[in-house]
C-alpha cells in the first residue's frame, strides 16, 4: 500500500519565495495497522534487541494503578469487533452481555482496574525506524548507526534525569542493526500502563517525504506579518476555503521524522540543549491524529490507528542536539 498526502493547495514559496531557505523534509510514518517483525520500521512493533542487552525499566512508580497491556487489547478488540457488527436497536454498537460487563468494570474504575504489585516496570516498546525506510532519519544518525529505537514509560510523575519530561519517559537508543546478531525473541512489557491510550498497537510504517517551512514564530517578525496580511487578503478574495499557512501550508499533522515542530497551543518555547546550550532539532513527532487542514493522505486512516492519544489529542516530540547526537534528547508536548 502506498500513501501520499495530497498536494498543497498552493505552494507557498510563489508568494514568498524568501521561505525557501527555510524548508525542511519531513518523512511522514503514516502508521497503519500490521504485524511488523524485529527487522521492519514500525510503531508499537518488536524492536530488534541484543538478547544479552539488559531491557530498560522505570523505577519510580511502586504499587501503581493502572490498566494491564492485556486487558488494552481485549478492551479494543471488544470495539473493533462490536462496531463491525450490525448496529444495535437503540443505533448504538451491538455488545453481548458479556462485553457489557466488562465495559461497565473499566468504566466504574475510570479505565484502571489492574494494580502492580510493586518494583521496576519495563519500558514499553514505541517505535523503531530503520534509514533505509525513514530518509530523515539520517541526518540525525550518529555515524555507523542505521537504527532508531524509542521506548517510554507509560506513566506521568517522573522526578528525575531523562525521567523528568511533562508526560510519558522517553529513551531513544540508536544502533547499527547488523550487530544485533542474537535479538531477543520476545520483549518484557509493563503490568500496568498509567492510560489505554500509551499503549501502541502495533502498525507498519508507510514513509513518505514531505517539505515543511516553520511555524510562524520561528520566522522574522516582518515576514510572519506579511504571511498574515496575505492570509487575510486572500479570505476576502476567495471567501473561507482559502488555505492557512498554519493548518495547509506548512506543517504536516501526524507521526514524523525531521520536519518542523508546531507551537499551536503555548507559542513557540525553543528548546535548547542542556548540556551544551545549542538549539534542538525535533527528531521525532508522536501525533494523536494524523488528519487535520488539507494533509488528510490517501488512503485516510480508519480512526486512530496507533492507539496512541498524547496530551489531549496532542503532540509529544523529541528533540535531538545538532552539535553532538550524544547529548540527551529533551521532550515537548503540544
Ligand atoms: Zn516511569
Ligand atoms: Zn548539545
Amino acid at each position: 500500500m502506498t500513501i501520499r498526502t495530497p498536494y498543497r493547495p498552493l505552494d507557498i514559496t510563489i508568494p514568498f519565495p524568501e521561505l525557501k531557505p527555510w524548508a525542511r523534509t519531513a518523512t511522514r510514518l503514516h502508521p497503519r495497522p500490521g504485524t511488523p517483525t524485529a527487522d521492519e520500521s514500525s510503531v508499537g512493533g518488536p524492536l530488534l534487541w541484543p538478547s544479552d542487552e539488559e531491557w530498560p525499566v522505570c523505577g519510580e512508580h511502586g504499587r501503581v494503578q493502572g490498566i494491564a497491556p492485556g486487558r488494552v487489547r481485549r478492551y479494543r478488540r471488544i470495539l473493533r469487533e462490536a462496531y463491525a457488527r450490525p448496529r444495535a436497536e437503540d443505533g448504538g454498537p451491538a455488545y453481548t452481555a458479556g462485553e457489557r460487563a466488562e465495559l461497565d468494570e473499566l468504566a466504574r474504575t475510570g479505565h484502571r482496574p489492574d494494580r502492580h504489585d510493586g518494583g521496576p516496570l519495563p519500558l514499553l516498546a514505541l517505535a523503531q525506524c530503520y534509514t533505509r525506510d525513514v530518509p530523515d532519519l539520517a541526518a540525525f544518525a550518529p555515524p555507523g548507526a542505521d537504527l532508531l529505537q524509542v521506548l517510554w514509560c507509560p506513566f506521568y510523575g517522573h522526578e528525575d534525569g531523562p525521567f523528568s519530561e511533562f508526560g510519558p519517559s522517553t529513551l531513544l537508543y540508536w544502533r547499527r542493526s547488523t550487530d544485533v546478531t542474537a535479538p531477543l525473541p520476545v520483549m518484557p512489557e509493563p503490568a500496568v500502563v498509567d492510560r489505554d491510550s500509551y499503549l501502541p498497537e502495533p502498525c507498519v510504517l508507510h514513509p513518505e517525504r514531505i517539505v515543511e517551512y516553520p511555524f510562524a514564530d520561528y520566522l522574522p517578525r516582518e515576514l510572519d506579518e506579511r504571511i498574515a496580511a496575505w492570509e487575510d487578503e486572500l479570505r476576502t478574495r476567495i471567501g473561507p476555503s482559502a488555505p492557512w499557512y498554519q493548518y495547509d501550508l506548512s506543517l504536516a499533522p501526524g507521526w514524523k521524522v525531521g520536519g518542523w515542530d508546531s507551537w499551536h497551543k503555548t507559542d513557540l518555547d525553543r528548546v535548547y540543549c542542556p548540556t551544551c546550550g545549542t538549539e534542538m532539532r525535533v527528531l521525532l513527532t508522536v501525533d494523536s491524529y494524523e488528519t487535520g487542514g488539507s494533509w488528510g493522505a490517501y488512503p485516510e486512516p480508519v480512526g486512530r490507528p496507533t492507539g496512541v492519544e498524547v496530551g489531549r489529542d496532542g503532540e509529544y516530540r523529541a528533540f535531538v542536539c545538532p552539535a553532538d547526537p550524544t547529548h540527551p534528547h529533551r521532550m515537548s508536548m503540544q
